[in-house]
């Protein structure tokens, strides 16, 4: 695309970061599966040296994504625009504890997906001696106290999994700075997705995304990308993508590109299911509560509205009956299928209690508020008429 004009995301989730291949025209990039490329000369090459390294499907996608997240590096000063993939979410997270030393302080979001938390407290505190600090950051009051001059790295998720609490990141960004002007602030966008939400425009210095979800959006790709905000961090994961070595396959990279195309029109049809699932629920007798950051009953709703463009497509209730009602709930839904992972088009259903979130001790999901009722959605982009009335079938199965 010609990038000299600035376009908008529905423009951008096409064109953002791509050019027809040179030498055919290709309107999509070929499947480089190339392991190495040939040199003329001992040195003498075309930029690319083996695929680790640099590989040209790769760089679309990355180029895309960085594009997306605005991040304001050239291709000039890096060959990605400051995107990097990998081969899955936690891979890229991984490759991000190591931008900080041994021993140092990471201020983390209480509400975090399951597995980060467990890559966080039972590998790296051992291997890396991370001196952890779980907190509730949703609170202003709470960043300003545990946001110190010794934290190094903070890690955001917002909205979270499964709690759909929200993190002002604006307000973070700057406490942590305040108190500490070279902390790494890292936002997991996962949930978002930079439709919704762009944290390098509010301060934030990295982007990272479970590809997996929203950005590939169809189930069948596991994935990661990370963005940086400036030319100083993507040098210092450049190296660490490379000497690390988990990256992203290119044929997974092709998938992810292909995916992202429809990304608006799927968040779109995301925000507006999940609002009438949220409404409908919120009027049901047997849901004790619903948390949707679209609902004004959301303790955050105007922080969304002033954070997010749009309200995205995940949606949490707790039913009444506790875990003999949620399990018979589980068990009768058709349209929602019963499974693990978000984001694609097909509605999911998931009890994080015993799956995604089992890793997590239970006192420690006691005190955050994850259940035995607690059920979480991931609204598809079925009809939103079938998607209700699943649910509806599902209610009267369960009896009340
Ligand atoms: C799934 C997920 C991850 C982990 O990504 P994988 O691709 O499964 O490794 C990280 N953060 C969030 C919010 C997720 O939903």
């Amino acid at each position: 695309m010609n990038d000299k004009h600035p376009k908008r995301p529905g423009t951008r989730v096409i064109h953002g970061g791509q050019r027809p291949e040179p030498i055919t025209g290709a309107i999509m990039p070929p499947i480089f599966t190339a392991a190495t490329y040939v040199q003329e000369s001992p040195g003498q090459h075309k930029g690319f040296e083996y695929t680790r390294s640099h590989n040209p499907t790769r760089y679309a996608l990355e180029r895309m994504v960085a594009t997306l997240e605005g991040s304001p590096v050239t291709e000039e000063q890096d060959p990605s625009c400051g995107g990097f993939a990998f081969a899955s979410g936690l891979a890229a997270t991984a490759t991000l504890l190591e931008l900080v030393d041994h021993g140092s302080r990471v201020v983390a979001m209480d509400d975090l997906y399951g597995g980060t938390r467990r890559l966080m407290s039972q590998v790296r505190a051992r291997t890396q001696g991370l001196d952890l600090c779980y907190a509730d950051l949703s609170d202003n009051t709470v960043c300003t106290e545990v946001l110190t001059s010794e934290t190094r790295m903070v890690w955001v998720e917002t909205p979270t999994n499964p709690l759909m609490k929200l993190a002002d990141l604006a307000a973070i960004a700057s406490i942590a700075k305040a108190a500490n002007p070279d902390v790494l602030v890292v936002c997991d966008n996962t949930f978002a997705t930079p439709i919704l939400q762009r944290p390098l425009e509010h301060g934030f210095d990295i982007v990272m995304h479970s590809s997996t979800k929203y950005l590939n959006g169809h189930s069948d790709v596991v994935g990661g990308v990370v963005v940086a905000k400036d030319a100083a961090l993507t040098e210092r994961l450049r190296f660490l993508q490379n000497a690390i070595g988990s990256v992203m396959g290119p044929m997974d990279a092709y998938m992810t590109l292909r995916g992202i195309k429809t990304l608006d029109v799927r968040m779109e049809r995301h925000n507006r299911n999940a609002q009438l699932v949220a409404e409908f629920l919120e009027g049901h007798p047997q849901v004790e509560r619903v948390v949707y950051p679209g609902l004004a009953s959301h303790p955050q709703h105007e922080l969304a509205r002033r954070q997010m463009d749009g309200f995205g497509g995940m949606v949490t209730f707790f039913i009444r009956g506790g875990l003999d009602a949620a399990r018979t709930m589980l068990e009768s839904l058709e349209v929602f299928q019963l499974a693990e992972s978000l984001g694609a088009v097909e509605s999911l259903v998931n009890h994080p209690a015993i799956m995604t979130h089992a890793s997590v001790p239970p006192e420690t999901r006691a005190a955050l508020g994850i259940s035995d009722s607690l059920i979480r959605l991931s609204v598809g982009i079925e009809d939103a008429q079938d998607q209700i009335d699943d649910l509806e079938r599902a209610f009267t199965a369960v009896g009340g």
